[in-house]
């Protein structure tokens, strides 16, 4: 059967040239970078490069500002239990918004049964923090702001530059998740003012299992893991050097090629938008029109459930998602479209189309062939289907 992957926003394709670039790691190149001999000095000699090439990427001062962490979560994690840890004694109390993903507010929560005070900021019908509410909730005892580059979900663009402004004029601590943003659209964070922010290699076609947190100089932060001196002694544990390799030669290939690739997907996910709008009715886009990550088509067919119509393309070999990979398989509605306040016959029906530089024109032309025939099935079957 063909098979038609448009679920890039959970997982990328590992991009050959990265295969490559990591292979020898696993053979001849195994050193620990912690060995002062030869086969040590030259995995540390990689590790270096490869924290430059990560640093490019956002526009890092220096390289040593970049954390090698297991993934994305681990960054979120370390980021906001680290900063409230670290900055404990001059207050409890941070801010985050309620479509961050389940790392920053699960995070969130668990200081929270620690005493902390979390405002979960909520968001306008495109998924937009607003940053004059950001501004309006930083109290005497705010110590840390935490808010998304981009959303997994809608691909809504928050506005971090502007958060990022008013939390350096209140001397705030500003987290942002990049996870989705860097690689895929420009990402500066030395505009952004940001002082930790949270990347991931296996979203821009790196491998799974690695990524980094970005630590401003001179910001205060607590270790969350205890052991060995790596990282200069914020992140213990031996190097994942395969892995941290292939992230860093990810960012090479997506900062040689950011606008041409991304212009490339737009042009497919506007093309399959256009499909769906002309031939299918009830339909609604979720996240903004166009402050919106360039690969990102989330969209609600009303008085549908996602799930259906998620398996009903896998029948025909196409993946996607009803939202994030770690919420999908429950029926509970995704708190990004509650917070966004879809109304309830769009609730339940989203199905997110995320797109890579792998994908054709002529696998929109199958999906958005494919995807009527399925919609008209199910909501003839549909309970909620409105009388003829
Ligand atoms: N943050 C966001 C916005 C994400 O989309 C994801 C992955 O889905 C993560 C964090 C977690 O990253 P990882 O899968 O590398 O742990």
């Amino acid at each position: 059967m063909r098979k038609v992957y448009l679920d890039s926003n959970a997982t990328t394709m590992t991009h050959p040239d990265v295969v490559d670039a990591m292979l020898p790691f696993f053979s001849e190149r195994y050193g620990n970078a912690s060995s002062v001999h030869s086969f040590g000095r030259e995995a540390k000699k990689d590790l270096e490069k490869a924290r430059q090439r990560v640093a490019a990427i956002i526009n890092a001062e220096s390289a040593d500002e970049i954390v090698f962490t297991s993934g994305g979560t681990e960054a979120d994690n370390h980021a906001i239990i680290g900063a409230a840890e670290a900055l404990k004694e001059k207050g409890k109390h941070i801010i985050t918004s309620s479509v961050e993903h389940n790392a920053v507010l699960n995070a969130c929560r668990f200081l929270e049964r620690r005493g902390y005070k979390v405002t979960y900021l909520g968001v306008d019908e495109y998924g937009l923090v607003d940053p004059g509410e950001v501004r309006a909730n930083i109290k005497e005892d705010t110590t840390l702001i935490s808010v998304m580059t981009a959303n997994n979900e809608t691909g809504t663009i928050m506005p971090v530059d502007e958060i990022g402004r008013i939390a350096d004029e209140k001397g705030v601590v500003f987290h942002t998740d990049a996870v989705q943003a860097a690689g895929k659209v420009r990402v500066d964070l030395r505009e952004t003012g940001a002082h930790l922010a949270s990347l991931s290699a296996h979203k821009i076609y790196g491998p799974k299992g690695v990524g980094a947190l970005y630590i401003r100089k001179g910001t205060r932060i607590e270790p969350v893991a205890y052991g060995g001196h790596q990282e200069k002694g914020r992140r213990p544990g031996t190097e994942n050097i395969p892995g941290i390799v292939g992230f860093g030669k990810a960012c090479e290939i997506a900062l040689s090629g950011i606008s041409g690739h991304a212009e490339k997907i737009k042009h497919l996910r506007d093309m399959l938008h256009d499909r769906i709008k002309r031939e299918i009715g009830g339909i609604k886009l979720n996240g903004h029109p166009e402050k919106r990550l360039p690969n990102t088509l989330n969209v609600s067919f009303e008085n549908l459930e996602g799930e259906s119509i998620t398996l009903g393309l896998d029948l025909e070999g196409i993946a996607v998602s009803t939202g994030s990979a770690c919420t999908s398989g429950s029926l509970e509605p995704s708190h990004v479209l509650k917070s966004m306040k879809v109304e309830p016959p769009f609730l339940q029906g989203s199905v997110r189309f995320s797109f890579s530089a792998f994908n054709t024109e002529e696998e929109v032309i199958y999906v958005a062939g494919k995807l009527p025939a399925i919609i008209d099935r199910l909501r003839k079957i549909s309970p909620a289907r409105k009388p003829a």
